[in-house]
């Protein structure tokens, strides 16, 4: 800038020189049209309105004018920064316009555009049913126990009073694992487990055990070679089979309902004497419709097999029978979940279809 001058005159001072403030309003005009996004405009704006552009340096050199200069050189620099001014104010509109247009067409939302939900698991309905009888079992203040799938002949047979020559032993019922007189079958129930606890936690005894069995069945609508049971063991002093008739009962109507109770029908099996079947009063008619399916018109619904444990079962686990009696009881849970739920193929059960679990809801 330079100093105040009596002799100057505007059209001397280059930066003030009309041609060059016009050429400089034409370069900044093209420039302004030219600006394609918002922020080529704002680089625009540095170069042509900033305080080093040509404008803003005439602006300055009219505080160098003589007083009688500066007004028409005010008034020439003035109107070229406003059409600067006003061709930047307008671009800007347009390319925020564009810009604002832009987005609602990339960033819209479709609300009626079905999401893609990852479906939520579901526990198996065999599962819910066997954990519901489990919790039972401890709220009664008992245990759960285990025992291996792959079971020693000893506590899946002789443990249990099973003579040598019973038909069960036979190869066309049990899968025996090779080789074949190892000694070694595939459980065919879950009893043994309650000759492993009868050695291992000794007397008293209250255990429920729920698992896999195995049994060479062809697999049918009414069949499996692998099902589920649930197993339940009481031993202690003074029990008698009105105990047994009472924990059945109970297990009925916290599972099917209030009035829901069992009877027993006389039964054999070789590791309980007295043994007994049990049915369960119909949930659906509670007896009283001679066409119901569910029981079909009996009133009664078969559940399982139970007794008092055989005094050779007791002995053969080092318990003394003379002081001790206990009571134990089995139940398919497969076949209870079907006749709760009326699935009719029991094939569905273990085809692990999320579809079919996903009708029995989720609990946990
Ligand atoms: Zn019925």
């Amino acid at each position: 800038m330079s100093g105040p001058n009596t002799s100057y005159d505007p059209v001397e001072v280059a930066a003030l020189d009309p041609a060059q403030l016009d050429q400089a309003v034409q370069d900044a005009l093209s420039a302004i049209a030219a600006a394609g996004t918002l922020d080529e405009l704002k680089a625009v704006r540095i170069a042509h309105q900033g305080d080093k552009s040509a404008l803003a340096l005439a602006n300055r050199e009219i505080g160098a004018l003589p007083p009688s200069a500066k007004a028409e050189a005010g008034k020439r620099v003035g109107q070229a920064r406003g059409q600067v001014g006003a061709a930047l104010k307008t671009r800007q509109a347009e390319l925020e316009a564009e810009r604002d247009e832009r987005i609602l067409v990339e960033e819209a939302v479709d609300v009626t555009m079905v999401p893609g939900r990852r479906p939520l698991g579901r526990r198996h309905p065999n599962e819910l049913m066997a954990q519901r009888i489990a919790d039972i079992l401890v709220g009664m203040g008992w245990e759960i126990a285990e025992g291996p799938e792959v079971e020693a002949e000893w506590f899946n047979f002789d443990a249990l009073n099973f003579d040598i020559d019973h038909p069960a032993r036979q190869m066309q019922d049990t899968f025996y694992v090779e080789p074949a007189d190892g000694g070694l079958v595939l459980r065919t129930h879950t009893s043994p487990v309650q000759a492993r606890s009868l050695l291992e936690r000794g007397v008293p005894l209250y255990i429920g055990c729920i698992g896999r069995a195995y049994r060479t069945d062809e697999l049918d609508a009414t069949h499996m070679p692998a099902f589920h049971q649930i197993e339940g063991l009481a031993v202690d002093e003074g029990i008698t089979m009105a105990n047994l008739k009472g924990t059945l009962d109970r297990l009925a109507t916290e599972l099917f309902g209030d009035g829901i109770t069992t009877r027993l029908r006389p039964s054999f099996f070789p590791f309980t004497e007295p043994s007994a079947e049990m049915d369960l009063r119909c949930f659906v008619c509670r007896g009283a419709d001679p066409d119901c399916r569910t029981c079909s018109g009996t009133g009664w619904i078969e559940w399982g097999g139970c007794g008092m444990v055989n005094r050779n079962v007791l002995s053969a686990c080092g318990i003394d029978p003379d002081r001790y009696t206990g009571f134990a009881f089995g139940m398919g849970v497969d076949r209870a979940l079907m006749f709760r739920t009326g699935v009719a193929d029991m094939r569905e059960i273990i085809e692990g279809d999320v579809r079919f679990n996903a009708q029995f809801g989720m609990e946990i």
